[in-house]
């Protein structure tokens, strides 16, 4: 079945075609591991990770790289300020390395809670210093950099085209228009790829040019190129990268390969909270814990972002959780009602519960479009029989939406019904179908004497151990 991703890059939903039939490479810009992770930045996480399930429910093969920033991100985007890594070991009273090391280990441990997928490679800034020095000398050789007292830029004017991401046109651009900070850069856009470090900098490398560290867009160009060479298929990221981050990455790809890196680049819309952005100030920034905090299942988090598309700003706001809270344990008890069925499906039952895959699988493939796909799964969970079968199709369907189907509701204590009940619960089922009110009361009386009692619910049945 095709699949159709809205590429930032054309500003079209495309048709994807891999460059490998079976393997998809994915660069995903990855956090700087200088504070916790907020809900917004694990939306993101969240959207990369149903990207490269969607992938693989498709039967392709997926090869992701993500990166940890590390050193090199300056606190504005217009290579100004501090490195925030240095600027929070100096407020924590640690050092660079004992930050990203806390930051990095808490990032992973949320990832874990809402179930994302480990890429394949994960890596460091700080590991690659040597791939990212020869990446800037190569710029420099081949004539797309210049060094000034302070750093070393990429020169913009030197590409047959900058801005292409963002659709931003230099010749339309009044000089100066961006809050000029080096007075030696030649051109407002041009953007530092290798820092001068200042006497007692914390992190700094030996380099032709002196004690020096390196800007953050070189990372990705250097690490993507190692990983996954000059051209891959897909990039990933935030939406805030676009103007900036991603512009340049572009940049370097063209001067040192005369390549853009990627086909596709997708990005990941904000969250919101209470329809606004989130702000120390505002005292709104929320993290997953908090979330855990108030009892919720991290995974709550994750289902409440598929009531929207990736592509549109989603509002956060504790009684849409609360909803969505609600929402997982009906999936799960729907889930268990399949799973404790025993009602065979005949020829137009099977009929119906493969054209609801198919609707599932083509809303995925349509750019992700989890609201839609979600519509499916409730299909599949209200279906009037009650059969393994469509459990089995959950579970599968679950490989994408990574909710945890099959974990037992909240409320519902952990057992195996015996067959014995199970069999019974059927009769009454058949009892109930005939109208003989009698004959269901006594059966669910004897399932009760047995043990178990047995609910009648808006997904179907549930029996639990008393
Ligand atoms: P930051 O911690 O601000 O550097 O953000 C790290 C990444 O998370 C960025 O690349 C953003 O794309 C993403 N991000 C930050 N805030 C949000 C948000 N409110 N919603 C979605 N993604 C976000
Ligand atoms: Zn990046």
């Amino acid at each position: 079945m095709d699949i159709y991703f809205t590429n930032t890059l054309t500003k079209k939903k495309e048709k994807f075609y891999p460059i490998d039939k079976n393997e998809v490479k994915i660069y995903s810009c990855g956090p700087t591991v200088y504070k916790d992770a907020t809900i917004g930045n694990l939306r993101t996480n969240i959207f990369q990770d149903v990207l490269r399930r969607v992938l693989k429910y498709n039967g392709y093969k997926v090869k992701q790289v993500m990166n940890i920033t590390d050193v090199g991100h300056l606190v504005s985007d217009g290579d100004e300020g501090e490195d925030k890594m240095v600027k929070s070991a100096k407020e924590e009273h640690k050092s660079p390395q004992e930050i990203a090391n806390h930051y990095t280990k808490l990032f992973f441990e949320d990832l874990e809670k809402l179930n994302v997928e480990t890429p394949e490679i994960i890596c460091k800034a700080t590991d690659y210093i040597k791939e990212m020095l020869e990446y800037v000398e190569e710029l420099m050789e081949k004539g797309y950099a210049y060094e000034t007292s302070t750093a070393i830029y990429f020169d913009v004017s030197k590409l047959d085209e900058y801005g292409i991401l963002s659709g931003i046109n230099l010749k339309e651009q009044k000089s100066g228009a961006r809050v000029e900070v080096d007075p030696e850069k030649k051109n407002p856009y041009d953007f530092a790829l290798w820092i001068k470090a200042p006497e007692n900098h914390l992190m700094k490398w030996d380099s032709p040019w002196g004690k020096s560290y390196p800007g953050w867009h070189i990372e990705c160009s250097a690490m993507s190129r190692k990983h996954l060479g000059e051209e891959f298929d897909i990039h990933t990221g935030g939406i805030d990268l676009i103007p900036t981050h991603h512009e340049n990455e572009i940049a370097q790809s063209k001067g040192a390969t005369g390549k853009i890196p990627a086909r596709y680049w997708i990005h990941g819309e904000y969250l919101l909270v209470d329809g606004g952005k989130m702000s120390k100030s505002l005292g709104n920034v929320y993290l997953l814990k908090d979330i855990i905090e108030k009892g919720y299942d991290p995974l709550v988090y994750r289902l409440f972002c598929y009531t929207s598309s990736y592509r549109i700003k989603l509002n956060f706001t504790w009684d849409a959780i609360d909803a969505t809270s609600k929402s997982l344990e009906r999936l799960r008890m729907g889930y268990k009602a399949h799973q404790q069925g025993e009602e065979k499906l005949d020829a137009t039952d099977q009929e119906k519960i493969s054209k609801i895959e198919e609707n599932f699988h083509k809303a995925i493939n349509d750019d992700m479009n989890m609201p839609l796909a979600l519509s499916y799964v409730w299909e599949l969970i209200k279906y009037p029989k009650k059969s393994k079968e469509i459990a089995k199709l959950l579970q599968k369907i679950d490989k994408v939406l990574a909710i945890k189907i099959d974990e037992n509701p909240k409320s519902k204590p952990q057992e195996d019904i015996p067959e014995e009940i199970a069999k019974l619960a059927e009769e009454r089922k058949i009892a109930k179908q005939n109208k003989e009110w009698e004959k269901a009361d006594k059966i669910r009386e004897e399932i009760k004497e047995k043990g178990y009692i047995i609910k009648d619910t808006k997904e179907g049945i549930i029996i639990e151990k008393e």
